[in-house]
This record gives structure tokens, C-alpha cells and sequence, in this order.
């Protein structure tokens, strides 16, 4: 790879005109988004947030929505957990919004519903890394604060023809050190949304349009053509596949469902009982241990497995799940976990839940499995003694 070490790289260039470079291409070409329109440190929050693991088109669609629901940190702090999550539907990574809800009771509890400006202080609030405290220093306040994400990560890396993993130290430490030397005396929101944005539509992971680059003359890998071979991120690790069974059980006009508890991915969501299958573990077994898993009785060995009626894929984390539904009866009186309940079709259009498990009831209800509508089938229907509540 290149010669140059990034401290050479620093000496090499006119730091002045880079700046200049980049934030006139900015004004000029830069994305238009929501909450860039905006000061307000609550709307720029919220929208750091879920930029989190989700890309900016999906956030766009939803940023709004969100904030005309919780229009105010005041008012995102009173609401309960559940209508947080709710309005999180589709966005996934559900913790995020359970941090966004804790922090916003922090900031109205301890700071009278001020964000403090310095990214230290930030940075001490549920949910807020290095780069989202530095990110709302810079974007609310303008504060002197350098970011380093997955595009400014990949332009600081090419400019600097530097190797190594970016996300690793010590290549990782030095770039944040070169985010920093290289922001504007006093303010940072323009340099560093420029930054970004470059490599959002500019210096994109494959092919960067170089010809088009307003920073091309200083850029190292640009000049020992070694553009293609950078950044040298360690490859992500292959996804484990795993099987997961969910099992309907119907009372009368209602499903049973329970709410996933403690740290729990999908932790505070609602869904319909589910397990992950054990090795060696039949999928009707598994699917009976779902049925039982929201009760206290009957044992698992007391249900009835039917035919299987939907099956839904997805990934997580790193893990590519199927997800198989199969209607579970059993005779015997049904006792809930305090964590389970019965819930109609209102029931669960109100409740928060992941996509994966609406898709599953989309296609339980195209199927006629759900004991609501025209198409109703009486093939998971429960015969238990116990009255719906
Ligand atoms: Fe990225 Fe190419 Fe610009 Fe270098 S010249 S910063 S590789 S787009």
C-alpha cells in the first residue's frame, strides 16, 4: 500500500483547501434530508438514532411519522414502553428505541429536557456511542466534534491510502485523531455532513466515482491506484442459520400471545409463543415447548400438533432464521404466564411487534388460520375448557 503513514498524509496536504473543497461541494450537491432542516437536538436525535442500523431511505419514510407522534422529548418521556415500540414497528432493532426511551426519561428527569452540548456528557446517556454523541454535538450545537461512521471510515481510509482494518485499532484510533486535526477551528456541522455525504454518493463501497471527487488531488489511493483494495474490512462472519417455531393456539375469537421479557432481543414486543428448535429436536416437539412456553399448564407433552401453517425467513444479528408456525391444541384447562394473553384482531394491530411476526399473521390470515374474518378455519381451534377473557 502507500508510503505514507496518516501523520505524513497530514503534512502533505493544504488542510485549508481540503475544507474548502469539500463543504463548497456540499452546499452544492449535498442530500437534502429532514433533519437537516432542523437545530432542534431532540429532532436530531431521534434521527441518529434510527440511523442506527438502518439506511437513510427507510429512515426517511419514517422520521416523520415518529416525531408527529412523540413530538417533544417531554412527551416521548411520559409515553409508556409499548407505544415506543409500536411506533418503532419496521425499523427493527428494537433496543434502540428502548434506549431512546430511557434517555429522553433521563434528559427530562435529570436536565430539565436540555441535551448537554459537550459529546462527553452525551456520550453518558443510554444509547449515545462516541460517534452519536459527536454526531449531536456537531449537527444541534456545531460543536467541535469529530465523527468517524462507515462512510467517513471508508473516505479517511482512501484518502489516506491507509491499510489495516479501519474499525481496528491502531488504524481505527488514528483516523478519529485525523477526524479531529482535521475540522474547522471552530465549527464542524458542514465539514462533517460533508464528509458524510461524500462518501455516501461519491466514495461508495464499490466503484467510487473518482472522476467526479472534489477531493481527488488529495487523495493517496487515488494516486497509487489502489482505490479498489481499500478500505481492508475483516470480512463479516457467515450467518448461522437456525430454525425457530412458533405455535398458534386459538380461544374463541383470540390468539394467545406473550411478551418477549428482560434483555431479550425483541425485548417489550409481542408474539406468538416461540421457541428456537434444539439440536436434535423434532419440529413438532419444538412446537409443543412453544405452545408451553407461555403457560404454566399444560406441559408441552400435553399439546397437539397440527400441519404446519406458515413459515416466514428473516435475518438477525447473525443469524438467518426460518420461522415455522403450527396450530397447538390440547383438552387440558389453560393457566397463562403472567407474561401471556389473549388478543384479537384490534389486539394486535395496537401492540407492538416485530415484522417477522406480523408477516406470519398476514399469512395466517391469508391462509384462514386466524379465528377472525370470512376465511376462518377451524383447524388450530383450541378445545379447551377455559373461557376467553
Ligand atoms: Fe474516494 Fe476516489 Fe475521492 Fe479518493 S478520489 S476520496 S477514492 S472518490
Amino acid at each position: 500500500m502507500s508510503g505514507l503513514s496518516v501523520s505524513q498524509w497530514l503534512r502533505r496536504i493544504d488542510r485549508a483547501k481540503f475544507r474548502q473543497a469539500i463543504v463548497h461541494w456540499y452546499r452544492r450537491k449535498g442530500r437534502k434530508l429532514p433533519w437537516r432542516r432542523t437545530t432542534d437536538p431532540y429532532r436530531i436525535w431521534v434521527s441518529e438514532i434510527m440511523l442506527q442500523q438502518t439506511t437513510v431511505a427507510t429512515v426517511r419514510e419514517r422520521y416523520d411519522s415518529f416525531l408527529e407522534r412523540f413530538p417533544s422529548i417531554e412527551i416521548l418521556a411520559k409515553a409508556t414502553r409499548e407505544d415506543v415500540l409500536h411506533a418503532w414497528q419496521g425499523l427493527g432493532y428494537y433496543r434502540r428505541a428502548r434506549l431512546l426511551h430511557q434517555a429522553a426519561q433521563v434528559v427530562v428527569a435529570t436536565m430539565n429536557g436540555r441535551f448537554p452540548q459537550e459529546p462527553a456528557e452525551l456520550q453518558r446517556l443510554p444509547g449515545l456511542g462516541r460517534y452519536t454523541a459527536a454526531a449531536l454535538a456537531s449537527f444541534a450545537f456545531d460543536a467541535r466534534a469529530p465523527i468517524l461512521e462507515a462512510n467517513t471510515l471508508r473516505l479517511w481510509t482512501r484518502l489516506t491510502a491507509s491499510s489495516g482494518d479501519p474499525k481496528r485499532a491502531p488504524l481505527n484510533d488514528q483516523l478519529w485523531t485525523l477526524a479531529e486535526t482535521m475540522l474547522p477551528a471552530r465549527t464542524s456541522r458542514d465539514f462533517n455532513n460533508a464528509l458524510m455525504d461524500l462518501g455516501a454518493l461519491v466514495c461508495v463501497p464499490k466503484m467510487p466515482r473518482c472522476g467526479d471527487c472534489p477531493v481527488q488531488r488529495f487523495c493517496q489511493a487515488f494516486d497509487d491506484d489502489v482505490v479498489s483494495l481499500l478500505p481492508q474490512l475483516k470480512p463479516r462472519p457467515e450467518k448461522e442459520s437456525v430454525r425457530h417455531l412458533a405455535a398458534l393456539i386459538i380461544k374463541g375469537k383470540k390468539v394467545l400471545i406473550t411478551q418477549r421479557g428482560g434483555d431479550q432481543t425483541w425485548a417489550g414486543m409481542w408474539e406468538l409463543p416461540r421457541v428456537e428448535r434444539s439440536p436434535g429436536e423434532s419440529v413438532r416437539a419444538a412446537a409443543a415447548r412453544a405452545a408451553a412456553i407461555a403457560l404454566v399448564a399444560p406441559t408441552a407433552d400435553q399439546w397437539n400438533i397440527g400441519r404446519r401453517l406458515a413459515t416466514v425467513r428473516h435475518g438477525i444479528m447473525n443469524h438467518n432464521v426460518t420461522l415455522d408456525c403450527y396450530p397447538a391444541a390440547t383438552s387440558e384447562p389453560l393457566r397463562l404466564q403472567p407474561s401471556s394473553r389473549w388478543a384479537n384482531a384490534a389486539d394486535l394491530a395496537r401492540l407492538p411487534m416485530s415484522s417477522p411476526q406480523r408477516t406470519l399473521l398476514q399469512q395466517l390470515g391469508d391462509r384462514g388460520a386466524l379465528p377472525w374474518g370470512s376465511t376462518r378455519s377451524s383447524i388450530c381451534r383450541v378445545r379447551n375448557r377455559n373461557a376467553a377473557p
